[in-house]
């Protein structure tokens, strides 16, 4: 029977380009999809953006964007890691679409209806300054449990803890560095501790389709202690305007947190997709036949094997047939950090010219069915595919090819003799057992035996030597054979290959002047057909090439955001006579005061060795107080044209760093001359 899937991968967040992650998840996904495809099965492999909540409505406020033009940005970038590392989506799309407005509305008002909202009232920190409430990523202050300084708000990095921002010591907005104030608010609840969410997932997850692991884990969640701690939660899905989201219909300044809506993106995607092929989506889930999976990293199994399926389940929905989870990846053993140098950019990695098969195929060795990690080593990479892909398999083509085109016109024997047939007979009857894995995603074992396959292959090649029956009077059909049957053997192996290495397979098909394969191909023959002049199908990896991969990316080649200074990329260069245009001087702040009305404002007096001293509204209120201000020295804009603001007139600008992002580096630091400069001196 034909089967239909419905396979996504994890939507990425759209505040920055793919890492070598996201292509890892993008290949498993990937080439258990081709398989299935080679296979008859119709499916429908889509992703998108997930383009809501907090960090993006800031980072586009940082860049001076709509949240729409900044996740548009990050959206354009996509397609070159797509095409170029051959992942066969059908279809890309967004969280921030008018299908997933409606499918997370409809989604809500299903929950709802079934008794599962409920209302509450949550007190939560709120930044005055910023006019928001703040999520817990930026709140930040002194850890309750060890006193660390700069801690998030839900855990610290130094112990470990894991707390509520309220319980933080010192807590201080990372947005504005105000200090964040109580307040409360009507937030709305998905009911996932209700005994009919309970009893389904108890069902739902332990029926044993999930992974023994991943299984095991959502077992403790379930798990009530006899103190009453644990067992399943309410879950929290609503946040307060402003918020780059979808608005909650039936609440006012009310919206989705990013979470409930993420996981509808991949319907909202399917939805777009069958818009496209004017296709009828709802039938599409209601046919019971239809499989739905998601791939997805370990770290959100909670979200897709609990809140996802119960919220499909309950507003009256199809549920996922499976979840696959996999590990994190890993650089020569180092968990993935651009700050440390270990990272991999797959745009990098491309521009560099390595060829995208290699990397699919040392990540499908590394693959398993378990959720492990799967580690990067540059040595490995290099000895791996020169010795599997290059040794082993292409060798195979490059050793017999030539013969036929120059002795046979192309033309492949129709009778291999006796250990030509056994060879591939060989052959043929490990197929089912690389099925078996490549559905199994045991892509890892796939490939080891499709390499014993391949060792066989060359055991026969050495046995009969082309190289040296082409020398020998008389030896005209037996050279035919054994190339015919070694050409016979490497189409076999690129077939079993192909869901890993579909750019190669495709350039071999191309060769062999054959369609594009398909999974039974493997019970045909070529004999008696003629094929192409053999090209060299794959080069051996550079191992410097490879080393280069580690060099700091330049801009042209890569577009993510450039670790930069401070969190800001430098001005355009400027010439000495700009800078002499600005008439910077040395001054003493002789008095200071809060602004009524403004809570980021001092007003100051600064004394520049005129005749009168000067007022100037300096935004440094969340880092000083005023009166640990009057004395000191500072520098300040001399020739700025004076500001009128609505608290009076500001006659030039106090000199004061900070990092762009105050969620990176809280602080505001006021410039101050060495010591014996006085006011006035002009500052050069
Ligand atoms: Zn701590």
């Amino acid at each position: 029977m034909t089967r239909t899937l419905f396979v996504t991968t994890a939507l990425p967040y759209a505040n920055a380009p793919f890492h070598i992650g996201h292509m890892m998840e993008y290949i498993q996904a990937d080439i258990w999809v081709r398989y299935q495809r080679m296979r008859g099965a119709k499916v429908y492999f889509v992703g998108a953006d997930d383009a809501h909540g907090a960090p993006i409505m800031i980072a586009a406020e940082k860049a001076g964007l709509t949240p729409q033009q900044f996740v548009a940005g990050i959206a354009s970038g996509r397609q070159a890691y797509l095409d170029g590392f051959s992942i066969s989506f059908d279809n890309w799309h967004s969280t921030d679409s008018p299908e997933n407005t409606a499918l997370a509305q409809s989604i809500y008002l299903g929950l709802r209806d079934a008794g599962l909202i409920d209302v509450r009232e949550v007190e939560q920190f709120f930044d005055p300054v910023k006019g928001m409430f703040l999520p817990d990523r930026y709140i930040k202050g002194t850890c309750p449990k060890c006193g660390a300084a700069d801690q998030y708000g839900d855990s610290c990095e130094v112990c470990g803890a894991v707390y509520a921002p309220t319980d933080l010591i010192n807590p201080y907005s990372a947005l504005s560095g105000a200090t964040p104030e109580l307040r409360s608010s009507e937030h709305y609840f998905f009911r996932l501790s209700d005994p009919r969410c309970v009893e389904f997932l108890q069902g739902w997850t332990q029926d044993g389709k999930l992974q023994p692991g991943v299984a095991n884990k959502v077992r403790e969640w379930f798990v009530t202690n006899p103190d009453g701690s644990g067992g399943l939660s309410d879950w929290d899905i609503s946040r307060d305007a402003p918020y780059f989201g979808i608005p909650i219909p039936d609440a006012d300044g009310k919206y989705f947190y990013v979470w409930l809506d993420a996981p509808i993106g991949y319907l909202a995607s399917l939805v777009n997709l069958f818009g496209k092929l004017g296709k009828d989506v709802d039938a599409f889930l209601a046919d019971p036949e239809v499989e739905q999976i998601h791939f997805i990293g370990k770290d959100i199994v909670y979200f897709h094997t609990l809140f996802w399926p119960a919220m499909l389940k309950f507003s009256g929905r199809k549920v996922p047939d499976n979840v696959y989870v996999h590990g994190f990846i890993t650089v020569s053993e180092e968990k993935m950090s651009k700050s440390r140098g270990t990272g991999i950019s797959p745009l990098r990695y491309l521009e560099l010219g390595l060829n995208p098969d290699w990397l699919r195929y040392y990540i499908a060795a590394k693959l398993n069915s378990h959720v492990e990690d799967v580690d990067f080593t540059p040595s490995d990479f290099v000895t791996r595919v020169n010795s599997d892909l290059v040794g082993k398999y292409v060798n195979i083509a490059s050793r017999v090819a030539g013969f036929l085109s120059k002795r046979f016109d192309g033309c492949l024997a129709t009778d291999l003799g006796a250990d030509g047939d056994v060879l591939l007979a060989d052959l043929r009857a490990q197929v089912p057992v690389v099925a078996e894995f490549y559905e199994t995603r045991e892509f890892g074992k796939a490939l080891r035996e499709i390499m014993a396959l391949a060792d066989k292959v060359n055991t026969y090649v050495e046995a009969h030597k082309p190289w040296e029956l082409a020398k020998v009077e008389g030896a005209e059909t037996e050279l035919h054979q054994a190339c015919s049957t070694g050409i016979e053997a490497f189409r076999i192996l690129t077939i079993l290959l192909a869901p890993v290495v579909p750019a190669t397979a495709s350039a071999v098909a191309d060769f062999l002047g054959t369609e594009q394969f398909t999974w039974d191909d493997t019970a045909a023959t070529l004999g008696g057909r003629t094929i192409g002049r053999y090209a060299h199908l794959m080069q051996r990896v550079d191992a410097e090439l490879v080393e280069q991969l580690f060099e700091p990316a330049v801009a042209a080649i890569e577009p993510e955001p450039v670790v930069t200074p401070g969190g800001e990329a430098l001005a355009d260069q400027i010439t000495i006579d700009s800078f002499a245009a600005v008439d910077l001087r040395v001054a003493r702040i002789v008095a200071a005061s809060a602004v009524d009305g403004s809570t980021k404002l001092l007003q100051l007096t600064v004394d520049v060795g005129e005749p009168s001293p000067r007022t100037i509204f300096s935004g440094i209120s969340s880092a000083y107080r005023p009166e640990d201000l009057v004395g000191r020295l500072t520098v300040v804009v001399a020739n700025l044209a004076p500001r009128t603001m609505r608290f009076g007139v500001s006659e030039g600008m106090v000199l004061a760093a900070g990092h762009a992002d105050a969620a990176v580096e809280p602080g505001i630091f006021l410039l101050e001359p060495d010591a014996g400069a006085t006011p006035g001196m002009r500052v050069r």
